[in-house]
């Protein structure tokens, strides 16, 4: 189909199918990351996942037979294009599509794609990462979580920490050592199982903002089939990485389809030229040099999408490589110097914890602020990123 005919077709296709209340900014509480323990808080939600899933345009690149539509990336581009034109929310977000869903169309054997994709492209799974261990986090290949080998099955023993949606996850998957005697990056291997696993159990840990977005989980004495093992034995690393690849970058998210990650960072949640339209009679009377900055912060996020777009049009691979680090890091800074700077212009009404002399936004803006303390962190701190872009991106010597 040539591109003009395609783009026509999606135009109508959107405007008659993604309901009202779903081209809005998101709002917490309503966005959908797959399985059924979290429910998203609008009916409209599932209304625009079970469309969009039903023409495979959750995972628009996964191939048709794993739940995609199989579209050529000028297609999905086209795409995506249409959808921030009508400023459609993700259909679908979290772990499944963004992460686990890429590393098996790459790693997976053809059961293990047909057992897991097409569940994930509907939505119908919500998946945890079980990587960090409470000795083993910037130093991941430190992990010590014990796979041992029975034969046809493993048996696991050990924890995890900081596992984001552990506790409302139905799958895991996860880093854990199969061999202490070799060299620590060779004998890790990559698992997925069950949460409902006999021998796993989670504890929600409070953050600073209040909320409990991840768990410490325990695993005592899981056991787990040789044929939920991705890739080969004690190769986990090699699986691992590449995952971590898909998580760090927005290039991941359009290279391998994954709109919903994409289209979030398309289309922050908090974008600066509204915000300075709410505050603009505030800001004519305020100092230059907070102008200068809000503007500096829209420059860097405009060009930060624009070359997400153009590494996209550019690469030829279909997996991202080290330079995501390059992306994660520099979206990590923008998105912490425009909450900062969002702060600033509230002055003390911006840290609001609770009480009748804060609106409920107030209060709100305040716990992300402190909850996006955590995003130079999470998947990989900054100084990690930076290590890498160091050594693999621009080759300097260890
Ligand atoms: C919101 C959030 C969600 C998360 N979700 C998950 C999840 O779902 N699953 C999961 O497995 N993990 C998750 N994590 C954990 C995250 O991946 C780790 O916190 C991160 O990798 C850092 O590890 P650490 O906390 O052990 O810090 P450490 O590794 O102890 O690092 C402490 C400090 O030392 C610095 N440092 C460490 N090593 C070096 C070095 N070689 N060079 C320079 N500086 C260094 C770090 O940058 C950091 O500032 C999450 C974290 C957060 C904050």
């Amino acid at each position: 189909m040539d591109l003009q005919q395609f783009r026509a077709e999606t135009r109508d296709w959107l405007d008659s199918n993604c309901p009202p209340s779903m081209r809005t900014r998101m709002v917490p509480g309503e966005d959908i990351a797959g399985g059924h323990k979290r429910r998203s808080t609008n009916p409209d939600a599932y209304v625009w996942l079970e469309r969009m899933a039903e023409r495979g345009w959750t995972v628009p690149t996964w191939p048709q037979e794993y739940g995609g539509a199989g579209l050529a990336k000028e297609e999905f581009l086209v795409l995506l294009d249409e959808l921030q034109r009508i400023q459609a929310r993700p259909p679908l977000g979290g772990m499944g599509v963004s992460m686990i869903g890429p590393t098996l169309l790459e790693y997976g054997t053809a059961a293990q794609k047909r057992e897991h994709l097409p569940p994930i492209a509907r939505g119908e799974v919500a998946w945890c990462q079980g990587y960090s261990e409470p000795g083993a986090g910037s130093d991941l290949a430190g992990l010590q979580s014990y796979a041992e080998d029975h034969g046809d099955h493993f048996i696991l023993n050990g924890a995890k920490i900081w596992t984001s949606g552990a506790n409302h996850a139905d799958w895991m998957f996860c880093l854990v050592r199969t061999d202490r005697d070799v060299p620590k990056h060779e004998g890790i291997s990559f698992v997925v199982f069950s949460m409902d696993s006999s021998g796993v159990s989670t504890r929600p840990i409070e953050m600073i903002n209040g909320a409990s977005p991840f768990c410490q989980t325990f695993f005592d004495n899981v056991r787990i089939p040789k044929s939920n093992l991705i890739g080969k034995l004690n190769h986990g690393w090699t699986v691992g990485k590449r995952l971590l690849q898909h998580e760090r970058s927005g290039l991941a998210a359009l290279a391998s389809a994954d709109t919903a990650g994409a289209m979030q960072r398309i289309k922050p949640a908090l974008p600066m030229p509204e915000l300075l339209r709410h505050y603009s009679a505030m800001l004519r009377s305020t100092d230059s040099r907070l102008r200068r900055d809000l503007i500096d912060i829209e420059m860097l996020r405009r060009s930060f999408v624009l070359t997400q777009q153009r590494a996209v049009q550019e690469t030829e691979a279909d997996t991202p490589g080290a330079a995501t680090s390059i992306f994660k890091y520099v979206e990590a800074n923008y998105v912490e110097a425009q909450l900062e700077a969002q702060l600033r212009i509230r002055g003390s009404q911006g840290v609001g914890w609770q009480g009748d002399a804060f609106t409920d936004e107030e209060i709100a803006m305040c716990r992300l602020w402190l909850e996006a303390k955590s995003i130079s962190i999470a998947g990989g701190s900054n100084e990690v990123q930076l290590n890498i872009i160091a050594k693999r991106v621009l080759g300097l010597p260890d």
